[in-house]
């Protein structure tokens, strides 16, 4: 017998996480009159933050939340680890800083109001299978839920991928960061940071997220395990000869900390169950960003899930479909930013150094503010070949 305490839920769907994936997947079914529960671990949505908040136009047209917008950029300062830098304008905004915690609540808020169910401090930990449904358990076991088909949106480390054998990602990324106020910035560009001091393996970040360059996030990732502990990298930000001075004085009104996954996954279903967003590595292999990827894949989610709803078919079959949407949509870039990934990882700083001197001609410059695209940045390799051939042999080696 259920002892008394137990609370025994009936929905269509149960969507697990209440990130931005999670929420935008629960609106869209929600939507159509599905019945959604969303549990989530954390008793604040978006809190902690765990994201540079640096977009495209496309993340704020799919979300179609432009209220987040908190700055717009046009460019970028890209310095090598010998200090040279590679200084990157454009007359158009090439993307936008926006207020990540407001994004997942703006999201979440149009899913509650839809009928969505939200069951917060409620954290996910198994699944039963019963005859023709799934019995959701959470921790503590006060919540059980009922429902025809799981969608774990529960991140890089997600429970339901574990618990479901879905392949996990090839490669996990820590990351630490910060908000900062009391910095002077250009507020028109983003600063990255390459070199084996200050990012091995990936890079550093300073975003000016308000128009008057007095606020920032800034941060960095790493391969795991990294070399020395992630605070003496978060520390050495600001002992850096360039970002050191850029944030001298200074102070810290919020801490960053997450996880990043890197990886093109074979699978992202199975019977009754779906993974999506960061729990899918729905993530671009060079810049860490997630949300493009992810929000375009909540859609084919949804799309997916309702048709197995109203089919009653919760194959891994047919739900199968969904999977070859987003590959269709994303390998080509995920492939591509990972054989350049894996390059980038055997370069050493002397090797960046010379990729970025070669790039730091007008006319190469010119052609990435064209055709620079931080959500395909795979779409400037042969514009830079044709301007640049003496690479065209690094290029082959990557791509073949
Ligand atoms: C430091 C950092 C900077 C980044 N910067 C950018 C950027 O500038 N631009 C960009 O596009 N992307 C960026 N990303 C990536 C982006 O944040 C992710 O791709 C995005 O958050 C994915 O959203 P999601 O909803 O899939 O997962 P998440 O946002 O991770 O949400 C998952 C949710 O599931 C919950 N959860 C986990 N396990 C359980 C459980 N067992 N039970 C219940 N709930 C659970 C978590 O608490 C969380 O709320 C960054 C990531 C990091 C770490």
């Amino acid at each position: 017998m259920s002892p008394a305490y137990l609370k025994l839920m009936r929905y269509d769907v149960v969507v697990v996480g209440a990130g931005a994936i999670g929420n935008n997947v629960a609106y869209l079914l929600a939507k159509k009159g599905f019945k959604v529960a969303v549990i989530e671990r954390k008793e604040r949505i978006g809190y902690p933050l765990k994201c540079a908040g640096l977009v495209s136009e496309r993340v704020l047209e799919l979300a179609n939340a432009k209220e987040t917008v908190q700055n717009e950029l046009y460019g970028a300062f890209i310095h090598s680890p010998n200090g040279n830098t590679l200084d990157i304008e454009s007359e158009t905004v090439k993307a936008f800083a926006i207020d990540r915690e407001k994004l997942d609540n703006v999201l979440a808020k149009r899913a509650m109001d839809c009928n969505a169910d939200y069951f917060l401090k409620t954290e996910f930990v198994g699944i039963d299978r019963k005859n023709d449904f799934l019995e959701i358990k959470t921790k503590g076991e006060q919540k059980v839920f009922h429902c025809k088909l799981i969608i774990g949106a529960d991140g890089a480390r997600s429970k339901v991928r574990k618990i479901l054998d879905l392949p996990p990602p090839s490669e996990i990324l820590a990351c630490v960061g910060a908000e900062v106020e009391g910095v002077s910035l250009d507020p028109r560009k983003v600063h990255i940071f390459l070199g084996k001091d200050i990012a091995p393996g990936f890079f550093a970040w300073i975003i000016p997220t308000s128009i008057d360059g007095s606020k920032a996030r800034i941060g960095l990732c790493l391969k795991i395990p990294p070399p020395k502990p992630l605070k003496t990298y978060f520390d050495f930000l600001f002992a850096h000869p360039v970002s050191g001075k850029m944030l001298k004085g200074c102070k810290i009104t919020n801490f960053i900390r997450g996880l990043i996954p890197i990886g093109l996954l074979e699978r992202s279903t199975a019977d009754n169950a779906m993974i999506v967003g960061d729990a899918s590595s729905q993530v671009k292999p060079l810049t860490g960003g997630g949300l493009y990827f992810g929000l375009l894949s909540s859609r084919h989610c949804s799309a997916v899930a309702s048709l197995a709803l109203e089919r009653e078919d919760f194959s891994d079959s047919f739900l199968a479909r969904y999977h070859k949407m987003w590959r269709r949509d994303l390998q080509r870039e995920i492939s591509i930013g990972l054989k350049i990934r894996k390059k980038f990882l055997k370069m050493s700083d002397e090797d960046i150094d010379r990729y970025l001197s070669h790039l730091n001609d007008e006319k190469i410059l010119s052609v990435i503010e064209k055709h620079g695209d931080i959500d395909y940045p795979s779409k400037l390799i042969f514009p830079i070949i044709r301007h640049l051939p003496k690479l065209l042999p690094d290029v082959l080696s990557l791509l073949f």
